[in-house]
């Protein structure tokens, strides 16, 4: 009760399975008395592409651009676009990211990825050498939870897609780890488009399910063995 989470969420669709899953976490985490946002990414036509339209203003070098000096130098003085100052302050007041997006090409949706570009700004989520247990998020928790159109069996050590956990490995090492967030097990549909109406409605009870016990949980251990061993 009384924590905060920030579900960004990246489908096209209401009625999609991805909405269904965002709406039980809006609904169960509400009925816990948590304080939820969602960034709907989509229905807020996030710009994904990281540009100059970032910096408001005068470029730290205007005579060679160069995305991350710029993205941090502007952040310092405040003069980083609305939408993105707008992110960061979700991101800052929240104690949980939940990122809730259907699986495209082993990674995120593009959408989400330009999410993680822009928001993500030297200053406000890392500052080398300040990144993993010591990254400017600590004290945050990221959970993944996402569909697939493969199944279960595909993504195994030994089936064609290999392990799922390869497919994690950027996002919550590479990406949430890296800015000092502590990493929750994923949350992982597979294949909702084959499944029974019936198997889908059990998907969204077992999501609904491990949701109220989600503060109980502890983080995985979030190494490069976890993905890999
Ligand atoms: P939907 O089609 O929306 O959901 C399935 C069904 O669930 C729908 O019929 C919907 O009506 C129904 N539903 C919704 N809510 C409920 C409810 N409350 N109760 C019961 N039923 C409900 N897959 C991979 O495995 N690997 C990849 O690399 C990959 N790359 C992709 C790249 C692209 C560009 C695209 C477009 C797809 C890719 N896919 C990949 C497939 C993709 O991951 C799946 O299509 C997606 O995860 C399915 O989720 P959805 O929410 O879109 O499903
Ligand atoms: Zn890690």
């Amino acid at each position: 009760a009384g924590r905060k989470v920030l579900i960004i969420y990246a489908h096209q669709e209401p009625k999609s399975l991805n909405g269904s899953l965002k709406n039980v976490a809006v609904e169960e985490l509400g009925k816990q008395g948590c304080s939820v946002t969602v960034s709907d990414l989509y229905a807020m036509q996030f710009e994904p592409r990281a540009t100059r339209n970032d910096i408001v203003g005068c470029l730290h070098n205007s005579e060679e651009f160069n995305y991350g000096v710029e993205a941090r130098e502007a952040y310092k003085r405040g003069d980083l676009s609305d939408d993105l100052i707008e992110e960061q302050k979700k991101v800052q007041e929240a104690d949980l990211l939940i990122f809730q997006f259907p699986l495209y090409w082993f990674s995120m949706p593009a959408i989400m990825k330009g999410w993680m570009d822009r928001v993500l700004v030297e200053g406000f989520a890392h500052k080398f050498p300040d990144c993993y247990s010591s990254g400017l998020l600590k004290n945050k928790l990221a959970l993944f939870s996402f569909t697939t159109g493969g199944s279960k069996e595909m993504y195994t050590k030994g089936g064609i897609s290999g392990d799922i956990r390869y497919i994690l490995w950027p996002m919550q090492h590479g990406i949430m780890h890296y800015c000092g967030v502590k990493v929750l097990a994923p949350h992982i549909c597979f294949a909702p488009e084959y499944v029974s109406e019936e198997n889908r409605k059990e998907m969204l009870l077992v999501w609904a399910q491990r949701l109220k016990t989600l503060w109980k949980e502890e983080p995985i251990n979030c190494s490069p063995e976890w993905y890999f061993k």
